[in-house]
């Protein structure tokens, strides 16, 4: 038999009620679970620190006080400072529904209001610990760096010419509207992306802020693992589903805002004799 899933139930802040996260700690307990309960009055930080050192899956916060807008997403950070950002972070109690989309995006996974079913809660638990359980680290070694340019012809001399790269692969891509061409460089590659109409993310970045880099491509064992992993931990994507990119590989992207303004991408090789 696989262990019980291990969950905190926690409540942070300084309300003085915790019925409800009893109730949902005994609930989640009924459910085969093995539940932590903080007990009350816990900082973000002493929440993270129990939930590292009893290695939990889940972190259940509960709130009644109103601060959880500062609290919740608190607490995710301080898991990620302390390298746990792979936790599974849900939240519970009297939440107005304006404020679920704000937690959702500062990485709390999911929000359970009052009248949620604490079955409908573990499933959800047991679902999403399941996958993030199973997915191996990332390797993080940059596959390249995409820059968007006007005109490939026109920006190309650079890199050929003066830096002396060879040019090793042009293509069109035509879902996304653009002409890319890879350079080599060591062990990385450049690549120049070229929209070539108007419905190109490329010709929106390029009106916004200009030819510059775009986005830093991340090789990956698995895109799909990894774009699970990106939104277990709460990052927002761009793209729920790996899709084919440009030279020979598959795809897939995670929003500026998870990784300080610079756009990111797995990408992962498509195995020539696959299938
Ligand atoms: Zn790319």
């Amino acid at each position: 038999m696989a262990n019980p899933i291990r969950v905190l139930v926690a409540k942070p802040g300084l309300d003085g009620h915790d019925r409800g996260a009893l109730v949902v700690a005994q609930g989640l307990r009924d459910e085969g679970m093995e539940v932590i309960y903080t007990g009350l009055r816990q900082t973000p930080d002493q929440i993270a620190a129990v939930a590292v050192q009893e290695d939990v899956a889940c972190v259940g916060l509960s709130s009644l006080s109103g601060a959880h807008m500062d609290l919740f997403p608190e607490v995710v950070q301080a898991l990620r400072a302390r390298g746990a950002g792979d936790i599974l972070v849900i939240g519970g109690g009297v939440i107005p529904e304006q404020d679920i989309p704000l937690l959702k995006q500062s990485g709390i996974a999911e929000i359970f209001t009052p009248g949620s079913s604490i079955h409908g809660m573990a499933e959800y638990i047991r679902q999403h610990v399941a996958k993030a359980s199973v997915l191996p680290p990332l390797t993080g070694r940059i596959d390249h760096i995409g820059i968007a340019v006007d005109s490939i012809a026109k920006s190309i001399a650079f890199y050929t010419e003066h830096l002396g790269l060879p040019l090793v692969h042009e293509e069109t891509i035509p879902d996304d509207h653009v002409k890319v061409a890879f350079l080599q460089a060591g062990e990385t590659f450049l690549e120049l992306l070229e929209p070539l109409s108007e419905a190109s993310a490329v010709a929106t970045f390029l009106k916004k802020r200009g030819p510059g880099m775009h986005h830093i491509a991340y090789e990956v064992d698995s895109v799909e693992e990894a774009l699970l992993r990106a939104q277990n931990a709460g990052y927002r994507l761009l793209d729920e589903k790996p899709r084919r990119g440009g030279h020979g590989k598959l795809i897939g992207f995670v929003h500026p805002a998870a990784s300080n303004g610079v756009l990111t991408e797995y990408c992962q090789r498509i195995k020539e004799h696959a299938q």
